[in-house]
């Protein structure tokens, strides 16, 4: 009985070696050229973002005819293009690298007196009597949104932060329902310029609610972005349809097929009252934002 015990803490002393063992040999375990890393888990949390242009290959070829129910990483790429004014899309292990320069290819008041006022300046003509242009004009940044390549719904729940959430289709990021932490648009919302943008005291544009340039030009039930959980945005109506919050859950999402995912995916719906885009946090787990 005794031997028994013994050769019981002798293996669970063993257990405890090998744990500690594999400690030290994790954090040098991460070197990114290992044919094998873009498919390892963690990949979420390696803050290196050095990967050669090969990874981006490795993850397309991982697409062997094992995979059935996920699209593969070519076809999500390819409906990531339709963000059509990003000047880079490719795939970093399981991530969506897209850059942009976050300035609106529509005209807007807030171009007034900067570089590209010749071209893109015009004076307000929405509809809002409220409008009060603000003090901040637009810039150009270089933007990276890191979006998972393919999105699951979180255990957890996070809120959105204030600043970018996720990117339109022009470029554009989008920003919460807050103008402030738990501070609602109400008085925000009159610096909307005639595209329902507006910028920040640091130049960087942004949409909280419809974009209208590109509900207009594009549709109004087309894919018109992503958050950074990797989920798609649509817009305001569906099946000929006004999307009512009533249809959406608290994430102000729901799942069915679409014409760019056949197999049904989340996605969010932007409506014309507050939450606008995003409900009560992210529905999967977010990728990055950085400029
Ligand atoms: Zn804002
Ligand atoms: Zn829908």
């Amino acid at each position: 009985m005794k031997k028994l015990l013994y050769i019981l803490i002798a293996v669970a002393a063993l257990y405890t070696a090998c744990g500690e063992e594999e400690e030290p040999i994790n954090p040098n375990a991460g070197v990114p050229n290992a044919p094998g890393d873009s498919t390892t888990v963690g990949g979420s949390n390696d803050p290196d973002s050095g990967k050669t242009p090969a990874d981006s290959t490795i993850a397309g070829g991982d697409d062997t005819p094992t995979e059935t129910e996920e699209p593969s990483a070519d076809a999500r790429l390819e409906i990531y293009q339709k963000i059509y004014a990003a000047s880079d899309i490719y795939i970093e292990g399981d991530f969506i690298i897209i850059k942009t320069n976050g300035r609106p290819d529509h005209k807007s008041p807030y171009y007034m007196e900067t570089e590209w006022a010749s071209e893109l300046h015009e004076e307000y003509d929405g509809d809002n009597d409220k409008f009060r242009l603000n003090p901040n004009r637009i810039g150009e940044f270089n933007y990276t949104f890191k979006i998972p390549l393919n999105p699951q719904e979180a255990t957890r729940h996070q809120a959105t932060p204030m600043g970018a959430i996720g990117v339109a289709i022009n470029g554009v990021p989008f920003y919460n329902q807050y103008a402030a932490p738990d501070e609602p648009l109400t008085n925000e919302i009159n610096s909307f310029d005639q595209y329902n943008g507006h910028p920040t005291g640091n130049s960087n544009y942004h949409y909280h609610i419809e974009p209208l340039y590109l509900t207009e030009s594009k549709g109004k039930d087309v894919l018109l972005g992503f958050l950074l959980d990797g989920f798609p945005v649509y817009g305001p109506t569906e099946d000929g349809k006004l999307v009512s919050d009533n249809d959406l859950d608290e994430y102000h999402g729901h799942t069915h097929t679409t014409s760019d995912y056949p197999d049904g995916i989340y996605h969010y719906h932007i409506t014309s009252n507050d939450p606008y885009i995003n409900g009560n946090g992210y529905f999967g787990t977010p990728g990055t934002f950085s400029q």
